[in-house]
């Protein structure tokens, strides 16, 4: 039988989390959650707390997702790109790969923070992994006497 001081030690924030305002901060490579603080410390690495309102970061699991997005979308606009000047201004070989190579490289890594950004604000507004509280998957989170 739990008493009513474990209760209370379990704070789980109940206040709504828009998803699309916070994307667009996220893209904006901003706090999710304020928007007025900067997401990352260095390239792909985000902050381990907002410095402006204090949101914990260190739960953001973005994986191969931001990767997964920017090939989609790196695909989408570099292929179609490639088609339509294909058509009127046909190139040798060599000539398209020193176009399309270093393009595909600038883009992918142009892209790829805010789109992490973005992930990680899609995470912070929908609570997952250890963002809305506790993280069911993670033992290490969980009270002593639910062990
Ligand atoms: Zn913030």
């Amino acid at each position: 039988m739990s008493s009513s001081s474990d209760v209370s030690e379990i704070v789980v924030e109940d206040a709504h989390r828009p998803v699309w305002p916070a994307i667009r901060r996220g893209l904006l490579n901003t706090c999710p959650a304020c928007g007025s603080a900067r997401l990352f410390k260095a390239f792909l690495k985000p902050v381990d707390a907002c410095a402006a309102c204090g949101t914990d970061f260190t739960p953001q699991r973005a994986d191969d997702l931001p990767p997964y997005i920017v090939i989609v979308v790196v695909g989408h606009v570099l292929l179609t790109a490639y088609m339509l000047t294909d058509d009127f201004m046909p190139k040798s070989l060599w000539a398209q790969f020193l176009i399309w190579v270093p393009l595909t490289i600038l883009f992918s890594v142009t892209i790829i923070q805010p789109i992490k950004g973005g992930v990680i604000g899609l995470q912070w507004a929908l609570r997952m992994h250890g963002f809305g509280g506790i993280d069911p998957n993670d033992p290490t989170e969980e009270p002593e006497d639910r062990r």
